[in-house]
């Protein structure tokens, strides 16, 4: 059975958040990852003349969960969020964990467990769009702030997103690379991928373009968070003999004071 292609419409919100929208012409399935902003979603949905039919839900953190009872009022949306933060989710009808799956007319979606960030995020993948909602978990060019976990929860987390196929488009919850870029080359500094990926950036945010999605075969090539068994990145460190684990653990600890 061949599944319709879902429209995907990003856009910014609040500071620096993005919102995504997804949209299946055929059955009107209209889905909105997290609910950064209501207003900033409501016009979206608006503006194409869509009615929301779900919100999925990546984690508690008030930018992404803003929007949920309000565009719950306004369209009778199903929400569906993270099991492990079920009581912190506004409207909540449906709660997921890792290793869970569903389908929304017709479109298969995977739930990975990702803590670290928090203790119960999710992201949701969906495998035949080739895309993955990762909100803070994996940037690009970076990773979640550890607020709740602990490195080796991220580790796992980031692993776990690491499998997915190489061409899944990654999806972000705000537009950090940027400044990721920068403390990125602080540690590869010789990764010439890495050299001409910054440049890039750099001309995207002077044109007020947006970052993401990004793919994970190129953060595999460039984002030092998926790269700790990097012989370069290991060396720069002088962390060569050291694990994986380690590594990263060194990794994030040099980002959250750079
Ligand atoms: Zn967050």
């Amino acid at each position: 059975m061949s599944v319709n292609r879902l429209k995907a419409f990003q856009f910014p919100c609040r500071d620096d958040n993005y919102g995504v929208i997804l949209h299946d012409p055929q059955s009107g399935l209209t889905i909105s990852i997290d609910a950064p902003e209501q207003e900033a979603i409501a016009d979206v949905l608006e503006s194409k003349n869509y009615r929301l039919t779900h919100i999925l839900t990546t984690h508690h953190h008030g930018d992404h969960v803003e929007g949920n009872a309000g565009l719950k009022a306004q369209h009778d949306c199903q929400i569906i969020g993270p099991v492990e933060e079920q009581s912190r989710i506004p409207g909540i009808d449906k709660a997921v964990g890792h290793g869970d799956s569903f389908e929304l007319e017709g479109h298969r979606v995977e739930v990975i467990g990702t803590p670290g960030h928090t203790l119960g995020q999710i992201a949701y993948h969906f495998p035949d769009q080739c895309m993955a909602f990762c909100a803070d978990a994996l940037f690009a060019l970076g990773c979640g702030r550890i607020f709740e976990g602990d490195a080796e929860m991220m580790f796992t987390a980031l692993n776990r997103l690491a499998s997915l196929p190489d061409d899944t488009k990654i999806y972000a919850g705000h537009e950090y690379t940027l400044a990721n870029a920068k403390f990125a080359l602080s540690v590869d500094p010789n990764n010439e991928v890495l050299v001409t990926r910054a440049r890039e950036i750099e001309h995207l945010r002077d044109d007020g373009k947006p970052t993401l999605p990004t793919t994970l075969e190129v953060e595999k090539q460039t984002n030092p968070f998926l790269r700790a068994g990097d012989p370069a990145i290991r060396q720069h460190l002088g962390m060569e003999s050291a694990s994986d684990l380690a590594v990263f653990t060194e990794i994030r600890a040099r980002k959250d004071r750079f």
